[in-house]
């Protein structure tokens, strides 16, 4: 008989935030997300493993993160490197596949390097130079999402619509980056026809690059609120972190600027 996984002991915020069982509650979680996820491409006509779910474990501590292992989440997804980096080195003996989803400065490429599978918020030649010179050391790879701002909020991470080509040209000559599509933060709002326009945007912008690189074809869009109706656009990769954790207590403008969600 396989005696259980001691259970790590968790402290009152933990137990207020993840409950007394977090295994039961990220398994009953996880389970509402992929019955949303089957129902989402049945109402798009699109076949269910056409939708990758990245969940995202940011603020969730790492021995809560054991629990996620447990319910079967094998890839997490993190806002921040220096989170990320930690988490991975706890977490080292488990087999995780990492993505980084948030915005990066040039000065933490080295940590990103080593350890990661995708990065999610590619937006700047020096950042692919440096990345790439960095991969190019290390004998690795990396696929990459190029973030485009599809809201026009001024306060988003990611290119202007109108920089993509040129910038898609840019990155032809960095070997070790390997593109694979675009992603998009839509606009904060719990309305869906305010939301919408975003992925429409993105969509319609992944169809343009396509045909300028075939290697475009992805679209990582949609969150917790919104990505039965980023699939219904088009979603490849959804990102979602409350509808599997539980709400976070950090507010999310420490994690993008100004952000607020209503
Ligand atoms: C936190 C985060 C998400 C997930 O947001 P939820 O609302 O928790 O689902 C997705 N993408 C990025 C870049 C994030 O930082």
């Amino acid at each position: 008989m396989n005696s259980p996984e001691p259970a790590p002991s968790l402290t009152p915020e933990e137990i207020n935030r993840f409950g007394p069982d977090p295994l039961a509650l990220f398994s009953r979680n996880l389970a509402s997300v992929e019955d949303r996820i089957v129902r989402a491409c049945a109402r798009a006509g699109r076949a269910r493993e056409t939708v990758r779910l990245l969940p995202i474990t940011k603020t969730v501590p790492t021995h809560v993160l054991r629990f996620a292992h447990a319910a079967g989440i094998r890839e997490f997804g993190e806002n921040k490197i220096q989170e990320a980096v930690a988490k991975r080195a706890e977490l080292a003996d488990l087999d995780i596949g990492w993505s980084i989803v948030g915005h990066l400065q040039t000065n933490k490429v080295k940590y990103l390097t080593r350890f990661a599978r995708e990065f999610h918020a590619l937006d700047s030649v020096r950042l692919a130079e440096m990345l790439d010179a960095r991969l190019d050391r290390q004998d690795r790879s990396l696929d990459v999402y190029v973030q485009v701002n599809t809201s026009g909020e001024e306060s988003k991470y990611g290119l202007q619509p109108g920089d993509l080509l040129p910038f898609l040209d840019e990155l032809r000559r960095f070997s070790r980056l390997k593109p694979r599509g675009l992603m998009t933060l839509a606009v904060f709002s719990t309305d869906l026809d305010t939301v919408r326009p975003c992925f429409e945007r993105l969509r319609a912008l992944r169809d343009t690059a396509q045909q300028h690189d075939p290697a475009i074809r992805e679209l990582s869009m949609g969150m917790s609120n919104d990505f039965e109706e980023a699939i219904l656009q088009g979603a490849d990769v959804v990102r979602v972190g409350e509808a599997i954790f539980g709400k976070r207590s950090t507010p999310d403008g420490h994690y993008w600027p100004a952000a607020a969600k209503p």
